[in-house]
């Protein structure tokens, strides 16, 4: 199959335009360059490599670790109408022998190897024998042994240029970090390469975090009001709060798996396995949930607990609208999250060194969470891209927060922390400075300090939010060891002395219903309700057709297709070809079933 990359994105995978650095990866590679590829998640890796494969002559070979990821892919390409196939350990053995025949035939165009199989004598038995077109080594930090995902057996793919010099190689990984892209071309000897980096903004993500009230509450209000029907992914810290949580949303009639080590591996497999394959699934999960999955329509990832890091939080949110459609990013926290992953910290017989870098990161997130400017930005500038406008898809653009002047109140606060000795927490001394009768206090004689209900004028809720404020920006710190207790800081003397005044957010009132309507999205705007049951319609035919033949739904047509043609109701092939996502062979396909979907409809 050859032609220019325009022709074969348009005829093939039936997308109009190139996105970013794609189409300058793609003539590179398909000229026979090497390259390193470095695109967030979403950004469209895929294509720069499968389009070279379809230009050039001979077999592609791409190299992946997660065995569910080959699938999925080799699914989408011959949904595509490629010829693809995989290697790994899922295959008998009388299927790797066809996989392997039709190799040497020329009958492949693309062949996804798992890594460890890749550099086995029977495998490079079978690459000396065909004409390969390029390498492509997914996930290529995966070679970096400073990071999570570590692979032994990728340090081994430094054969692929010396037994195969001619083939042009392309690496491709979404870890942003120069050390890891360093590593990568060192060890994969791609020093040579040309190195396409690109932005890390997901622009069609919109990011919110909103002060804990009442956590699952508030969720249901978001999900209510934005996301019914819709696939997403919950993170919680523990396994408990993930299975309380996952009954919790099920009782509310909400499709919802939880996911976790603590349950078996079947089990785990089940619930992703429905997540992939089945529309509208909500998976509850620990962190370990996540990596491997390239569902492209996840339309929201939210937060009930807080991540570690900014770096994971950036992750986890990125697994959210792959398809470039739009997709929520939500998360609550409150100073509860803050003790308990202090506590984490602290606990973690980690060395002193290591603690430090985790307090950093911990206090980095607070930041991000406390911001009262543009969060996108704010992101960005913490994996060193800087933006010069605020984005107008996160909540602080959408609505700015309000602030007060907090100078007088927290001096308050943290006078009072110091009058009763440095030893309880938030919720307590709250209670002295609203002067509240209690028999606690009077046991303690804390109704007898100068501090006792000099706070009556502000209410619990505020007092929790300054209370917060002032631990997040280490104005205040909770000890850990204290059963959270409040410790004043270096700082605090500053703000207590009235030597520096001190702007705080104002908390939007917990009860505050969700918009009804929500501002135009940065991206595009969500499908229009007068669309919604045509488009209820083609899902479920894409579902019929997905089932029969046991693949996910997506691999069929994106929910970006499907909108599509819901709005624009085709009726012949003809203006069902124009459709996004829709190539030559997609049209052949499906064409006819879903126009008749739309006339049974119209
Ligand atoms: P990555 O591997 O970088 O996370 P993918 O290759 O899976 O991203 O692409 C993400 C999604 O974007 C896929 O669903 C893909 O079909 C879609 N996509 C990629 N390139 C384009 C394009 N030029 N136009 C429209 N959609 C695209
Ligand atoms: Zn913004």
């Amino acid at each position: 199959m050859h032609g220019t990359p325009q022709e074969v994105l348009e005829r093939v995978f039936g997308y109009g335009a190139f996105r970013g650095d794609q189409e300058a990866i793609i003539g590179h590679v398909a000229g026979g360059g090497d390259a390193l590829v470095v695109m967030p998640t979403g950004g469209g890796k895929s294509l720069c490599y499968q389009i070279p494969a379809l230009l050039r002559d001979g077999v592609a070979v791409v190299i992946s670790p997660l065995i569910a990821l080959m699938q999925d892919q080799v699914d989408a390409l011959l949904q595509a109408g490629v010829r693809a196939a995989y290697l790994n350990s899922t295959l008998d053995f009388d299927a790797v022998r066809r996989v392997e025949a039709d190799a040497r035939a020329g009958a492949l165009d693309l062949l996804y190897v798992a890594p460890e199989r890749l550099t086995s004598e029977r495998t490079l038995a079978l690459l000396d024998g065909v004409r390969i077109a390029l390498f492509a080594i997914d996930e290529a930090h995966c070679v970096s042994q400073w990071g999570h995902d570590f692979r032994p057996e990728y340090l081994q793919l430094s054969v692929l240029h010396e037994r195969y010099p001619a083939a042009p190689r392309v690496a491709l990984t979404a870890t942003a970090d120069a050390p890891t892209r360093r590593e990568i071309a060192e060890r994969l000897g791609l020093d040579a390469a040309r190195v396409f980096v690109s932005g890390f903004d997901r622009p069609n993500i919109r990011y919110a975090i909103v002060p804990k009230h009442n956590a699952r509450q508030q969720f249901l209000r978001f999900l209510d009001a934005e996301h019914r029907g819709h696939a997403g992914i919950v993170y919680c810290l523990s396994r408990r709060r993930v299975e309380e949580t996952a009954d919790w949303l099920r009782a509310r009639g909400y499709h919802a798996l939880p996911y976790h080590a603590g349950m078996s591996t079947d089990d785990r497999k089940r619930h992703q396995d429905t997540f992939v394959r089945e529309d509208g699934v909500i998976i509850v999960a620990t962190i370990a949930f996540g990596m491997g999955i390239d569902k492209p329509d996840v339309r929201f990832v939210a937060h009930l607990d807080l991540p570690k890091s900014i770096e994971s939080y950036y992750q986890e949110t990125g697994r959210a609208g792959r398809d470039g459609t739009p997709a929520d990013a939500w998360m609550t926290y409150g100073l509860s999250d803050v003790v308990t992953l202090r506590q984490m910290v602290e606990g973690s017989g980690a060395d002193e060194q290591r603690k430090r870098i985790e307090v950093r990161k911990l206090d980095a997130l607070l930041g991000l969470c406390e911001l009262t400017t543009c969060r996108r930005r704010t992101l960005l500038a913490y994996f060193g891209e800087e933006r010069a406008e605020p984005c107008g898809n996160c909540d602080n653009c959408i609505t700015p927060p309000d602030t007060w002047d907090a100078t007088e109140a927290a001096r308050k606060a943290l006078s009072c922390v110091y009058r009763t000795g440095q030893r309880f927490g938030a919720g307590y001394v709250t209670d002295v400075l609203r002067g509240r009768d209690s028999e606690r206090i009077r046991g303690f004689g804390h109704h007898r300090l100068s501090t006792f209900g000099i706070g009556a004028d502000i209410d619990p809720n505020t007092w929790r939010s300054v209370f917060r404020q002032l631990v997040a920006r280490g104005l205040m710190r909770v000890d850990v060891e204290g059963f959270g207790s409040l410790k004043l800081t270096e700082t605090s003397r500053a703000v207590l002395r009235g030597e520096c005044a001190l702007h705080l957010r104002r908390d939007a009132p917990a009860g505050r219903k969700p918009r009804r309507e929500r501002p135009a999205r940065a991206v595009r705007t969500a499908l229009g309700p007068e669309h919604q049951t045509l488009f209820d319609a083609l899902r479920d035919r894409r579902r019929e057709l997905a089932r029969a033949q046991g693949v996910p739904p997506y691999v069929i047509f994106h929910d970006a297709t499907l909108e599509a043609m819901a709005e624009q109701r085709p009726r012949t092939l003809e203006a069902f070809a124009t459709l996004p996502g829709v190539g030559e062979k997609k049209l052949e396909r499906y064409g006819t079933t879903f126009i008749e979907a739309i006339e049974a409809h119209t």
